[in-house]
């Protein structure tokens, strides 16, 4: 049984929490698109984790944790991150990497560097990952597979020509330093020797996994609204986080998806730049900010404060919709405790125009928001186990959100740890 566990907004949904926790009963999980850009936070038994390359699943040893071929694999930063846990005395966790996964290169950390310099005001807001540049080189052909390490020959040819393209780049519009062909190949054989104990066909690995029943977890990054196709377009990531992609960039069919967990954040937040409907400002979004998440709504690898903003319907209606969500995993619901009323945003009005249907980019920066206020529930829901026994104005915001949305809610989350999940 393949399940996906994804987000419906704009990332930093609570994704990573879900995941470990579906991960008590999972065989395999995987990473299936996207790099080191974003990250899980996951609170457990051996500590507080920011995990920007490893799946969730790796505090399991009965879990197999996969780097699949979609994603953009930082190979010095994913052995960082497997030092990192052995040190805080997490066991040695079993990885795979995919022959097929392409490599960050030293020079696309670079190059998305001197563009967003390049840009200045109009930047995109990257976290300056690589991830645009190595996207675009995958889809160019000059992309680099896990597999060509060990094609000393080709390797050596194809480093030459690919730094011959670079440099005319760096000497003529960014005006930088030139790559060194013979240094790069050097730091490739060190990527080869540190890669080289988890390179699997993780395609052949996964498809024997189903056909022997077992569970696989697909561990989207960031949300809907940053899908390259169905996002806010251009200010998306430059992967599809569509759980649709799950099949593609874990090489299985995709009629095995049978179970799609789209997360949902009981409020609003977004990093970078674009149109943000629901977005608050001031004292108001600052307390939301602080109160946010678990010790604040900052980004897990950049550190940067998150935008924030109440629930938006509208963008996760969407958002569930074109994750295709047969689960909606409703998080975080716990922060909104401390408010007296509740905006939730439930429409968009264009031109005159109310609309619960997302539009498209140039729409959606006219979009202003129509509000509904809901009483809020003054208390500390975290402890709670079941349904019922949560406060009546938490259980109205919850089914009013769950009615707009039109997907149901069947897990809440109200509380960081893996034990603070009602099931409904
Ligand atoms: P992801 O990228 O979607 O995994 O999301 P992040 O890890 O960036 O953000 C989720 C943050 O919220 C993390 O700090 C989690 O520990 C925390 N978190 C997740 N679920 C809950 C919850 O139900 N309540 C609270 N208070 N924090 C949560």
């Amino acid at each position: 049984m393949v399940k996906a566990v994804v987000g419906a907004n704009w990332g930093d949904e609570g994704k990573g929490k879900i995941t470990d926790m579906l991960a008590s009963n999972a065989d395999y999980i995987v990473r299936f698109q996207g790099g080191a850009n974003a990250g899980h936070t996951i609170v457990n038994e051996y500590g507080k984790f920011a995990l920007h390359t490893l799946p969730s699943g790796v505090f399991y040893n009965h879990t197999t944790s996969v780097i699949g071929n979609g994603v953009a694999l930082n190979i010095p930063l994913l052995f960082k991150e497997i030092q990192s846990l052995v040190e805080k005395g997490v066991p040695m966790p079993k990885i795979l990497v995919s022959d097929r996964a392409q490599m960050v290169m030293p020079y696309h950390i670079l190059f998305d560097q001197y563009e967003e310099e390049r840009l200045g005001k109009k930047s995109f807001g990257s976290t300056k990952s690589g991830i645009a540049p190595f996207y675009s080189d995958k889809y160019a052909k000059i992309g680099f597979q896990v597999s060509e390490l060990f094609d000393e020959e080709g390797l050596k040819e194809k480093v030459e020509r690919v730094v011959e393209q670079k440099n005319v780049m760096l000497e003529h519009m960014y005006h930088k330093p030139l790559i060194d062909a013979k240094k790069l190949l050097e730091a490739l054989h060190e990527y080869r020797d540190m890669v080289a104990p988890f390179v699997a066909d993780v395609s052949t690995i996964l498809n024997n996994a189903i056909k022997e029943n077992k569970t696989i977890l697909l561990e989207g990054q960031l949300g809907t609204l940053k899908d390259t196709d169905h996002g806010i377009y251009p200010m998306v990531t430059s992967s599809s986080t569509l759980a649709a992609y799950g099949a593609i960039g874990a090489g299985i069919p995709p009629y095995e998806i049978k179970q799609i967990i789209t997360v949902c954040k009981a409020y609003s937040s977004a990093v970078g730049a674009g149109a943000f409907v629901s977005e608050i400002f001031g004292d108001e979004a600052d307390e939301l900010r602080r109160r946010g998440g678990d010790g604040g709504e900052y980004g897990a690898t950049t550190g940067r404060p998150r935008r924030m903003g109440w629930f938006d319907c509208v963008a996760s209606k969407y958002g569930c919709r074109m994750q295709g969500t047969t689960d909606v995993a409703f998080t975080v619901l716990d922060v909104l405790g401390y408010l007296d009323e509740i905006p939730i945003c439930v429409g968009y009005e264009i031109d005159g125009e109310v609309t619960t249907d997302f539009p498209v980019t140039h729409l959606l920066e006219k979009a202003k928001p129509v509000f509904e206020v809901l009483p809020g529930w003054k208390c500390d829901i975290r402890g709670i186990k079941e349904y019922d026994k949560l406060p009546e104005n938490c259980r109205k915001y919850i089914e009013f959100i769950e009615e707009h949305i039109g997907y149901p809610i069947t897990m809440i989350s109200n509380g960081p740890g893996r034990e603070d999940i009602i099931y409904r």
